[in-house]
């Protein structure tokens, strides 16, 4: 089947990563659902940007938050109503509220829970009947090198991290015999708003930190779905591919 034929889905992908991905999947022909939680604005722009490449295939948007089973719906049925099929959902969408352990509060340990891994869940449910039934997909969830190291003052987001890699890999050996595929990128630095926050001062310290003495771009982590999103990755699954120039070993 050629590429034009399928159907990707990205979280949050109004910016960022997630929009990195969107454009990188499109342009090897994907239909793209952009999924973003608010900024029309943003997601637009993410349209556009894919619509720039002049790329036979369609590109929706949709609007929700990913931690509530009903956007997960809307999504499915967006790709549902392009060609049938939902065949890569990127688990994109993420948020960081972090603390130490003794100054954070419970509401922002289960917002960061319920938005980074209970959303996966919800989206990677919702795909899994569409995936079974023509018998291919692709789950690629983006978790975090702080899901496999840790991190202090992120208790919340490591959690959550770390949950979504035994998700994946759960997940992985329910379905690998009807080909479909469940993988996490556990991306290192990578320059987006999510780290813009941080100070030159910090930022210099983790460029020195890393052994490619650079952060990573978007682009980095689109090159890496794109690989597992392959159909000759057929029997890669279960993986946590780490994209973090060298930071985890
Ligand atoms: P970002 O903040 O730029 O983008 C995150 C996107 O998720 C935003 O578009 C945001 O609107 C969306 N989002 C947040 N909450 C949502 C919700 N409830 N429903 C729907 N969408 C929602 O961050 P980014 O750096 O592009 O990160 C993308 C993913 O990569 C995240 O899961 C993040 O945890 C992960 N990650 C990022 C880095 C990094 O260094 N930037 C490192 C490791 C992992």
């Amino acid at each position: 089947m050629s590429k034009a034929e399928k159907t990707a889905i990205v979280t949050g992908a109004g910016r960022g990563i997630g929009r990195a991905i969107a454009i990188s999947l499109h342009k090897q022909g994907y239909n793209v659902v952009i999924g973003y939680a608010g900024n029309d604005e943003a997601a637009e722009e993410t349209k556009r940007l894919c619509k720039d490449n002049d790329i036979e295939g369609e590109v929706v948007t949709v609007k929700g938050d990913v931690s509530k089973e009903d956007t997960a719906m809307r999504l499915l049925e967006a790709a549902l109503n392009m060609n049938g099929r939902v065949d890569v959902i990127v688990n994109n969408a993420g948020i960081t509220k972090d603390n130490l352990l003794a100054r954070m509060d419970e509401e922002d340990f289960e917002r960061v829970v319920d938005v980074n891994l209970k959303g996966a869940f919800l989206l990677s449910k919702a795909a899994l009947r569409p995936m079974m039934k023509q018998r291919f997909g692709r789950i690629i969830n983006i978790s975090s090198v702080v899901g496999v190291h840790g991190n202090a003052g992120q208790a919340n987001y490591s959690a959550s991290k770390a949950g979504l890699i035994g998700m994946t890999k759960s997940i992985a050996k329910e379905i690998a015999a009807r080909n479909i595929t469940a993988n996490a990128i556990a991306p290192g630095m990578i320059e987006t708003d999510m780290t813009d926050v941080l100070s030159d001062k910090v930022k210099a310290e983790i460029n020195a930190s890393i052994p490619a003495k650079r952060m990573g771009t978007p682009e980095d982590i689109a090159n890496a779905v794109l690989f597992l999103a392959d159909e000759k990755s057929s029997y890669i699954t279960g993986q946590v591919l780490s994209v973090d120039g060298g930071m985890g070993m």
